[in-house]
């Protein structure tokens, strides 16, 4: 689970970019945050994945507060959360399959495994067929697909993913959503900014949305008391 308790985050600049906010989302979740541009969704997206650090409040993952996890344990952290750019930072002057490999090179992992585990990730994505190209010459969509394949070849229990279609078309916006939600089927917790509508509409999942730092009113089905 993804707790945060009285989050907020000002940048040194002194922009406050999250205020107070508490939110809980639950393992094999999917949802989306959303929100116009600069409401906050990027900002939390990183605290979540310890590339900033909050200014107020505490955020637990699995039962782990992140204020104690040291900067140089950081990367170990990490291992266990796939994130996803907009601009999908491939390497440009190595194969889609070695793009896919580097999160486990880094992370030590045999050779063997390695190729194992590369092709179970680009099948999952479907470019099987395309580990031995340049990314140049693979499509936005197909590139995109390589950035999600990176993303889970550790087999991560988080997916976040920073408007992971923000270049794409409509068709291929939904193509890269159902992988999303294949997924959060198979028990990985999924969390998208987006500030894609009529796509989030159509996913038809939790939607957490964020306005000018806070969490805004949710969708009235969903504010609705148990009790
Ligand atoms: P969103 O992802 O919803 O567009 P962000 O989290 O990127 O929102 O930004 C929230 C606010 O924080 C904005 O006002 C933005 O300008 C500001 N901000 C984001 N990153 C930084 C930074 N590194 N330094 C200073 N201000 C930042
Ligand atoms: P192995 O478990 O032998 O490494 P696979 O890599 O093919 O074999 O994955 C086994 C199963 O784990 C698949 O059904 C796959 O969908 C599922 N799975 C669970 N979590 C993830 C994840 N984060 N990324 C990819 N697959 C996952």
């Amino acid at each position: 689970m993804i707790l945060l308790q009285h989050v907020g985050k000002r940048y040194p600049t002194g922009q406050e970019a999250l205020t107070d906010v508490n939110l809980e989302i639950d393992d094999g979740e999917m949802a989306f945050l959303t929100g116009h541009s600069g409401a906050g969704k990027s900002t939390l997206l990183k605290l979540l994945a310890i590339i900033e650090r909050p200014t107020r409040g505490q955020i637990l993952i699995a039962g782990q507060n992140l204020s104690a996890i040291s900067n140089r344990r950081v990367p170990y952290f990490r291992r266990r959360m796939g994130i996803i750019f907009q601009d999908h930072h491939l390497l440009h002057d190595r194969t889609v399959g070695d793009n896919v490999a580097l999160p486990l090179v880094i992370a030590g992992v045999g050779h063997q495994e390695i190729s194992r585990r590369v092709r179970a990730a680009l099948d999952k994505v479907g470019l099987l067929d395309k580990e031995r190209a340049l990314p140049i010459t693979l499509s936005t969509g197909e590139q995109q697909r390589v950035g999600i394949a990176r993303a889970v070849v550790n087999k991560p229990a988080i997916l976040l993913a920073d408007e992971p279609t923000g270049n794409l078309d409509p068709e291929l916006s939904l193509e890269i959503m159902m992988l999303f939600e294949a997924f959060n089927r198979v028990g990985v917790t999924v969390l998208i900014a987006s500030h894609d509508h009529e796509l989030i509409r159509i996913m038809d999942k939790r939607a957490i949305p964020l306005a000018g730092g806070r969490l805004a009113e949710s969708h009235p089905a969903q504010s609705v008391p148990l009790q």
